[in-house]
């Protein structure tokens, strides 16, 4: 019987616990040494490969951990290091490393950006400056580590050449030949140790390859992987690609290599390659493990698509793995004490996955038959969960006959908001989270452990919005709100509190260096279950005469923030969160919330890698924000915000979204917002954000007036609002205070010389 061979792409970096994010802080507060953290991140990562030896995985990664994130990681191991920290940074080579990442007094950081469609974010390698040269070859030292402490023959992982060019910057699109030109040699020094110290697979990730490609990218890539099979033609390549099907399938296949790598969980892989069909010469690498999210998966259904798969490619020739790298789930369900059981025998995190792994490989080697009694086991505790309570699909359409459109156009009904709210013009506001200081996270930390009572909980934010409402009114700011000071973070907060949701104990996955984020998982139907936002928002309002804003998360960003059901379409999941977020803004609205805003930072993040999907995705966003605002009364204004500033390619989606105001982030943006609005006219109010909240430095009254009069050359003052960038929330209290005292003198003035 012919092997079928298991692999893993990449496991979770940062420990069961967190140690590894631990061990990262500690050293960079000073309280442990170098030594120690490299100690304690070798625990850690040897752990990882000791857990997937001891599953049967029989292609296991190594040099895919890293101390930061591993574009970092190639591009310093190559020399790309940008001039400011060659000269800023005498220590070692490890300070440099952190430095590029997290900025130094006198330099500031690498750009940080999303990988791909992902919520993981990677430091964007600038190549403008120095030659490349090859100082050290991490993949190999992981190698050898991994040899020597376990008797692992590891598979090194590299960032492939095309994606880790591709994702840089610092160069013209013409420029690239010349980049690949460079790399090269590299590349080829790296493989050759490799080859030399016995390595017999190695993964390069090639994810750009499921995007769209030109035929100059194709031909590059041609180039590369011919260059690398002439140099170590002994050596098995698995060319990776991840998080959607390929755009130039046969090219890609082509390529030459020992295996192909392609996703069978999202995008349309297996058609294609039923369509196409697959070299002869070559190993196909089926990622059927959905790397991206936290269930089990079916794996009747899985085996029954390996068998297809088998139909075209020799079972020998099949490599059965996840999707992706598994940093982006948690690392055990194992840790979750407190989960109902029915929820809980459903989920699989990075170690359940890679059962998943073993026994489909076991099952497509041995046949169905083998592996019976897992097949039955993960059918059963899926049904269990489907047949639940929590499934019921009571809202299988829970838009039902629901209007999506407000009574009247904006036109009308902005005349009736602007009678109702009597603001002046050019008003100010922000954006809804206020300072949340230590003594915050601490009280807060206090009421979940029940070291105080609910009350004393809620006495203390009730202090805080009224201090907050007072200092506002000082301040002499226009639409107030109430701060945000109860919510750790803007989807678990409402996580918490819908139906559907849960909230794990050990969920954490990476987003970016050492900060991890705990994504509320959906697991059953999303209802309302009782107002969310309502006490603290009316508290506010009963305190001053000005209006306060009520601050909800839009269903698109709590969607996209969080780890979603997989036994319904996504778009049914949205709709249900958009019901249950109208039921909230209804409340507000009972109450005398006169101003709503519903918050949608991550609508932009989540369009879909081919741009052929973006149109109904798109549509669908649309669809839920009005789903979620349309049923307010005419004379109720909806605001929305949004942090980013590449508009253009969805400002018609920014459009149909009929919020009445929009604030946009626009500092970061250098003009291109601005010229956004140039092209195309916009009907309804905005306010671009006047100045960037991201660092402490308190604008001046002047700077802030600038901003204001260059936007006001595209739009007109009676449709433009004044306001910071973002939430305040990372923010000292004096430093904010400062900056909006700055921003209501600057209002004032401008209002003046309109
Ligand atoms: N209302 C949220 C806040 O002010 C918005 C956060 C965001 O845009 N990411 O914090
Ligand atoms: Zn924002």
């Amino acid at each position: 019987m012919a092997k079928v061979i298991s692999s893993n792409l990449g496991y979770p970096r940062i420990g069961k616990q967190r140690e590894w994010k631990k061990a990262l802080d500690k050293f960079w507060n000073g309280k442990i040494s170098e030594k120690d953290l490299l100690e304690e991140t070798k625990t850690v990562r040897l752990e990882g490969l000791r857990k997937q030896k001891e599953k049967e995985i029989d292609l296991i990664p190594v040099g895919d951990f890293t101390l930061y994130d591993h574009v970092l990681d190639t591009a310093v191991m190559f020399g790309v290091i940008p001039e400011r920290f060659q000269t800023d940074c005498t220590g070692t080579s490890l300070e440099t490393y952190f430095s590029i990442a997290r900025g130094t007094q006198n330099a500031v950081a690498s750009e940080m950006t999303k990988w791909f469609n992902t919520n993981y974010h990677y430091i964007v390698p600038e190549f403008n400056e120095s030659k490349p040269s090859l100082k050290e070859n991490r993949p190999l030292d992981f190698y050898n580590e991994a040899k020597e402490e376990l008797g692992i023959e590891g598979k090194p992982v590299l960032l492939g050449p095309i994606t880790f060019i591709k994702l840089g910057k610092g160069y013209e699109e013409v420029e690239f030949p010349t980049l690949v030109e460079e790399f090269l040699p590299l590349y080829i020094d790296v493989l050759t140790e490799l080859k030399e110290a016995g390595v017999k697979w190695i993964q390069i990730d090639e994810p750009i390859f499921s995007t769209a490609l030109t035929k100059e990218d194709i031909v590059q890539a041609e180039y590369v992987y011919e260059s690398f099979a002439k140099v170590i033609p002994e050596v098995n390549i698995i060319i990776q690609t991840y998080f959607e099907s390929v755009d130039s399938y046969e090219k890609i296949v082509n390529l030459p290599a020992a295996a192909i790598g392609l996703d069978f969980v999202h995008g349309n892989s297996l058609e294609q390659l039923n369509k196409h069909g697959f070299p002869k010469d070559k190993k196909l690498a089926a990622g059927i493990i959905d790397g991206r999210n936290v269930w089990r998966q079916d794996l009747n259904h899985q085996i029954d698509l390996l068998e297809s798969i088998a139909e075209i490619v020799d079972k020998e020739n099949i490599i059965v793995q996840p999707s992706c790298s598994l940093i982006h789930v948690p690392v055990t369900t194992e840790s979750e004490k407190a989960l109902d059981l029915v929820i809980k025998e459903a989920l699989s995190f990075a170690d359940e996955k890679l059962d998943e792994i073993s026994i489909l490989a076991r099952g497509l080697e041995r046949g169905k038959e083998s592996v019976l009694l897992e097949i039955r086991e993960s059918t059963n505790a899926i049904e269990v969960l489907n047949h639940s309570d929590y499934r019921q699909q009571i809202v299988k359409n829970p838009a039902g006959s629901l209007s999506t459109e407000r009574e009247l156009v904006f036109k009308e009904r902005i005349a009736l908001q602007k009678e109702r709210l009597q603001l002046p013009l050019l008003p100010t506001t922000t954006i809804g989270s206020l300072p949340q200081t230590a003594e915050v996270r601490r009280e807060r930390l206090k009421w979940r452990k029940g070291e105080i009572t609910d009350q004393a909980y809620e006495e203390y934010i009730k202090n805080e919005i009224k201090k907050w409402i007072d200092i506002q009114e000082e301040i002499g700011l226009d639409v107030l709100v109430h701060g945000e000071f109860e919510r750790t973070d803007m989807v678990e907060y409402f996580g918490e509190k819908l139906n559907g949701f849960l909230v794990t104990q050990f969920g954490w996955v990476q987003s970016y260096g050492s900060r991890c984020v705990r994504p509320p998982i959906i697991f059953g139907d999303v209802t309302f279950d009782r107002p969310m936002t309502v006490k603290e928002s009316v508290y506010a309002q009963s305190l001053t005469q000005k209006k306060v804003k009520g601050m909800l998360t839009g269903p698109v960003t709590i969607l996209n923030w969080s780890f979603v059901r997989d036994d319904i379409s996504r778009f049914d999941v949205l709709d249900q969160i958009a019901v249950a977020l109208r039921f909230e803004i209804e409340e507000l609205e009972k109450n005398g919330i006169k101003i709503i805003q519903v918050d949608e930072p991550a609508l932009r993040e989540g369009l879909p890698l081919k741009s052929e999907n973006w149109d109904q995705y798109l549509n669908r966003a649309v669809h839920a924000f009005k789903l979620a605002t349309a049923s307010v009364q005419n004379s109720t204004q909806i605001h929305t915000h949004m942090c980013y500033s590449d508009f253009q390619d969805i400002f018609e989606t920014i459009s149909a979204l009929d919020a009445d105001v929009i604030s946009i982030e626009n500092s970061r943006s250098h003009g291109e917002l601005i010229s956004t609005f140039k092209e195309n006219t916009y009907d309804k109010e905005i306010g671009l954000g006047v100045y960037d909240i991201h660092s402490p430095r308190v604008p001046t009254k002047e700077e802030i007036k600038a901003n204001v009069n260059r936007a006001l050359q595209i739009i007109p003052s009676s449709q433009f609002w004044i306001n910071p960038d973002c939430g305040l929330k990372t923010r000292q209290e004096t430093e904010t205070i400062a900056a909006l005292q700055n921003m209501t003198e600057a209002a004032k003035e401008l209002r003046k010389a309109q």
